[in-house]
């Protein structure tokens, strides 16, 4: 009984770990902090998108799309075969449209074969508010360190479980996000929060995020409007997507 207790919590506490706070303890990046579990999902889930979605992309137009530096061009990235593909080196897209509170669903696919190792294989990201990034990876027997692997929320949470199916594979990310609140002295009074289940998975279950994605450095919030641009990550690999939809989510009662 005792040992079919233990049992359990082996595999309860990984995901009751992943609520509540982001782990501050552990320097970002550290080698040190211990690899999530790998958790063989069933597959992507193909979600279509409902009614009163926004339709980010759907296997044709890039106009929801453009490239930070030439907004009123069309994004520098390209559709190949029904996907939207990251050309590298003409940096992030980010939406037309503005967002804060939402549910995103979205589709990816690392290159195969793989090429480079560690954060150098597959990798992107979608960053709610063009700050909160939630990282893409090819996370598929390939080490890095935990908190920027895929599903991570990137230097802070590592992903609960590691979901993650091969290069070449479609990948699903369903992501719940409730953007932070400042006072009007641009304070800090809530912090961001995010849900992410990955390909079916939770591994990210309403964690406080300990501010904007950075690297190498913890950075605090700093006060920012109450909607802004998603953006995707041009970080040198040819990483595709499909099926990205947004629901603006109603503020909390
Ligand atoms: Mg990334």
């Amino acid at each position: 009984m005792v040992r079919r207790m233990l049992l359990v919590f082996a595999f309860i506490l990984p995901v009751v770990t992943a609520g509540g706070q982001a782990t501050p303890g552990w320097p970002i990046h550290s080698l040190e902090r211990p690899r999530p579990l790998i958790v063989h999902p069933g597959g992507p889930t193909f979600v279509s998108p409902p009614a009163d979605a926004v339709v980010l992309f759907d296997g044709r137009s890039l106009d929801p799309w453009r490239s930070p530096g030439d907004t009123t061009g069309p994004a520098h990235w390209r559709i190949v075969d029904g996907t939207l593909e990251v050309v590298p080196g003409t940096g992030n897209i980010e939406t037309r449209i503005a967002f804060g509170d939402a549910q995103l669903h979205l589709e990816w696919m690392a290159p195969n074969p793989p090429l480079g190792e560690g954060q150098a294989r597959g990798n992107s990201g979608v960053f709610l508010m063009g700050r909160y990034e939630v990282q893409i990876l090819d996370s598929w027997e390939n080490l890095t360190y935990a908190d920027g692997q895929a599903a991570s929320i990137y230097g802070q949470a590592p992903p609960a479980v590691n979901a993650s199916l091969p290069p070449g594979r479609w990948q699903s990310y369903d992501i719940l996000f409730r953007r932070p609140r400042f006072d009007a002295r641009g304070r800090l009074t809530e912090p961001a929060r995010m849900t992410v289940i990955h390909n079916g998975v939770a591994v990210q279950v309403n964690v406080a995020l300990l501010g904007p994605t950075s690297h190498q450095v913890r950075e605090p919030y700093a006060a920012h409007p109450n909607r802004l641009p998603l953006s995707l990550q041009d970080h040198g690999d040819p990483v595709r997507f499909r099926n990205i939809w947004i629901r603006p989510l109603p503020a909390r009662p």
